[in-house]
């Protein structure tokens, strides 16, 4: 395998980079040479990754440009940049599998689809990476097919119904607009540049998804391999674009075990000044001690902590601790950490499911919702808070997860999953066997070229 390279080429959001270099780091351990492609926008911290090298190329953006919490924009935020960066990808990748080691494949982010064309133009095979689940994957390839059967567009009476080919979900789990045009032609690009590719990877494990991994090969015939969790397999690291205030861990330090609350919403959700006010006396009224990230920019337009009441701070002392981005995945191994509120990003769940910690689901957008379905219906390891967020809603579901035996039950049910998750990449478990198939096919992709 000497000698022989794969290309990378992440989304540059945070809850992309960091699967995505995980993913090269695994590769690397095994024997591979790599190489990223990167946007200016969101760079990754090259300087942690010495034996990798880094191409940037230019995207287009302003350094004002920042990844919008609403959906649509995102979507064109996305499509802004697969329509950017193709002509700078393809004098890169030119350039690179001209003077590079000898490359296997290309790897990058199912939402880069417009480097499906430049890969086949320059006959390099392209394998896509998944950095969600395949459940969520399988929904969003379902949607078109609930348009053309006329369950969608959605009547707001309908959506506490089950969706008919996904009956764990309901419509309202189902990232559904108004206006679906734009969003409908998003995924037939995206599906269609998946079905391309020569495999698809994911960072989850066949443990938690056997079923939706049948189902979802008619719509994705490709060879397939499950080889997360991506992060299990080095010691707590960092693909951060933020600086980490590692004041978490002094201040966990003197919890008690298990009686910390963390609270985050992920890089990219935004919520309103009224529900930030909320969630400030939620926390405070649950009478737990709690670790909140508030990430500025978490309430749109506001620098910080500014929106507080005044004597907030001074009120709960030292029960609580606030930081502007947390070192999550020490927080999350911590022992005084009893419980996660998240936004149900994939990274986070899966953080929070491979150390057992039990969560409170406030997801917002896109995969977020089927996460929490998962969470709270499939795994039953948490609560979903489906009203508005309540200061009196959210201190009642605190204690549901902290203090009552419902709590208990969860913690037991998570860590059973967490044993799961720790043996699928160990000898004989499915990780472990798909990352050999995974290499296997890339090494076949390889010889098939040359
Ligand atoms: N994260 C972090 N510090 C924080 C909050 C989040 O390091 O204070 C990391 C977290 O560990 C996860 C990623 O940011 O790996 C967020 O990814 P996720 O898919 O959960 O959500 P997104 O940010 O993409 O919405």
């Amino acid at each position: 395998m000497k000698g022989c390279g794969v290309v990378l080429f992440p989304m540059p959001f945070q809850g992309h980079i960091s699967p995505m270099l995980q993913l090269a780091s695994i590769l690397h351990g095994k024997g591979f040479s790599i190489s990223i492609i990167h946007t200016r926008f969101n760079s990754p911290n090259t300087a942690n990754y010495p034996h990798f090298r880094f191409y940037p190329i230019p995207d287009g953006l302003s350094e004002n440009d920042v990844v919008s919490s609403d959906p649509i924009r995102i979507v064109t935020f996305i499509n802004s940049l697969n329509s950017n960066c193709q002509t700078p990808f393809r004098d890169c990748l030119t350039e690179l599998i001209s003077t590079e080691d000898p490359v296997a494949c290309l790897v990058t982010d199912v939402l880069w689809y417009s480097t499906q064309a430049v890969a086949d133009d320059l006959k390099l095979p392209r394998v896509v990476l998944r950095t969600s689940n395949v459940s969520s994957f399988l929904v969003i390839a379902t949607i078109p097919s609930l348009f053309q059967k006329g369950y969608l567009p959605l009547q707001d009476s309908e959506a506490e119904n089950e969706v008919p080919e996904l009956p764990q979900f309901r419509f309202k789990d189902v990232s559904m607009f108004k206006d679906p045009g734009r969003f409908l032609e998003f995924i037939d690009t995206v599906v269609q540049g998946t079905k391309a590719s020569s495999g698809i990877i994911y960072n989850s494990c066949e443990d938690l998804e056997q079923e939706y991994l049948t189902k979802t090969s008619s719509y994705f015939p490709n060879p397939v391999f499950l080889i997360g969790p991506f992060h299990k397999y080095f010691p707590a690291s960092s693909s951060s674009l933020l600086p980490q205030d590692k004041t978490c861990i002094s201040w966990l330090d003197k919890q008690q075990p298990k009686s910390v609350i963390y609270v985050s919403f992920g890089s990219v959700a935004a919520i309103k000044e009224t529900e930030f006010l909320e969630v400030a006396w939620g926390l405070a009224n649950s009478k737990q001690p709690f670790l909140w990230v508030v990430r500025p920019g978490l309430v749109q337009g506001s620098k910080w902590l500014e929106l507080l009441p005044n004597g907030f701070l001074e009120m709960v002392g030292e029960r609580g601790h606030i930081v502007k981005w947390a070192p999550q995945q020490e927080v999350l191994l911590h022992p005084s950490t009893a419980a996660f509120w998240t936004h149900c990003g994939w990274n986070s769940t899966l953080e929070s499911l491979c150390e057992g910690v039990p969560m409170i689901c406030q997801p917002c957008f896109g995969d977020q919702k089927t996460d929490a379905r998962f969470i709270s219906h499939v795994w039953r390891v948490g609560i979903h808070l489906e009203s508005n967020i309540e200061r009196g809603e959210i201190e009642k579901a605190i204690r549901r997860l902290m203090v009552e035996p419902e709590g208990q039950e969860m913690r037991d049910r998570i860590d059973l999953l967490k044993d799961k998750m720790n043996l699928c990449l160990k000898p004989g478990g499915t990780s472990y066997k798909s990352l050999d198939n995974l290499v296997s096919h890339i090494l076949s992709l390889y010889s098939s070229k040359t």
